[in-house]
């Protein structure tokens, strides 16, 4: 009988697209449901005590707040955003990061976000969006924001070519929109806090997508009995947007 791939062997070197030119790639990762469950038993020296009792027991340590076993498994993600995600993500401190640089790394022409669709200010929440803005009006939005795109890069290039800095030469780039590839490190319990505000509704659209990419692609097949507990006890409202 051959033998089925673990979780491990099928995620690591997956890529999957987010946005108009992101992505998301996990590059590595430690642990599964059977490390959290055996590093709880760790208090009385104890391991597997089949699947039923150990599903249960991870559940038990979800619901009660016992997070430390959580912690036993990493994952390390490459990840390619602009920069207003970019921004959001690296508020949380418990991950650990690294960037690429723009004093190093010249920017490609194209290097930038252009949104799917112009979501309108919310009335009622000073942070949010809600509806969109259609017709002529949206897509003379879209075609502005690729001309300023264009013009932007073309001054970036114009500063290069007289010897300019990069990291001075950048000032000309739009900075929220700009892409960016960083790598970066989590464990599985500070992930879930993360996916539990970046997932939720009220995070931006542009975060939201990343986490909501991370939570179905990676988190939930490599941790099939966490992601049903995350889902039963810390994120019980979560509902998949169409
Ligand atoms: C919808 C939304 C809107 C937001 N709007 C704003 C905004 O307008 N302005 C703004 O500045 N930020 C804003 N943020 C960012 C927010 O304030 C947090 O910085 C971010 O969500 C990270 O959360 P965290 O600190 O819990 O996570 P992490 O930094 O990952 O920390 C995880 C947990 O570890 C503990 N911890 C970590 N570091 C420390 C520490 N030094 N001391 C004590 N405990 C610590 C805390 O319990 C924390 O909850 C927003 C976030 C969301 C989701």
């Amino acid at each position: 009988m051959t033998e089925q791939p673990s979780p491990r062997q099928t995620l690591i070197g997956k890529r999957v697209a987010v946005l108009d030119q992101g992505w998301i790639e996990l590059q590595d990762m430690m642990g599964d449901d059977l490390a959290i469950v055996n590093a709880a038993r760790v208090s009385f020296l104890g391991e597997s005590k089949g699947s039923e009792r150990d599903k249960k027991l991870l559940f038990y340590l979800l619901e009660h707040r016992h997070t430390s076993p959580f912690e036993q498994v990493e994952f390390r993600f490459r990840v390619r955003a602009p920069l207003v995600v970019w921004w959001q993500w690296v508020r949380h401190r418990t991950w650990h990061v690294n960037a690429q640089s723009g004093r190093y790394t010249p920017f490609e022409e194209g290097d930038f976000y252009v949104p799917a669709a112009w979501r309108l200010q919310a009335a009622d929440n000073k942070q949010a969006s809600e509806g969109e803005l259609t017709g002529p009006a949206a897509d003379a939005l879209t075609e502005a924001l690729r001309e300023h795109y264009e013009r932007s890069y073309a001054l970036y290039r114009q500063a290069l070519q007289a010897g300019v800095a990069r990291e001075l030469a950048r000032m000309f780039l739009p900075g929220f929109a700009v892409y960016y590839t960083w790598v970066v490190k989590v464990d599985a319990h500070n992930l879930m806090h993360f996916l539990r505000l970046r997932m939720a509704p009220d995070a931006q659209y542009e975060i939201r997508q990343y986490a909501l990419a991370l939570y179905e692609h990676f988190f939930k097949p490599a941790l099939p009995w966490t992601a049903e507990a995350f889902e039963t006890f810390v994120m019980p409202e979560f509902s998949r947007p169409d």
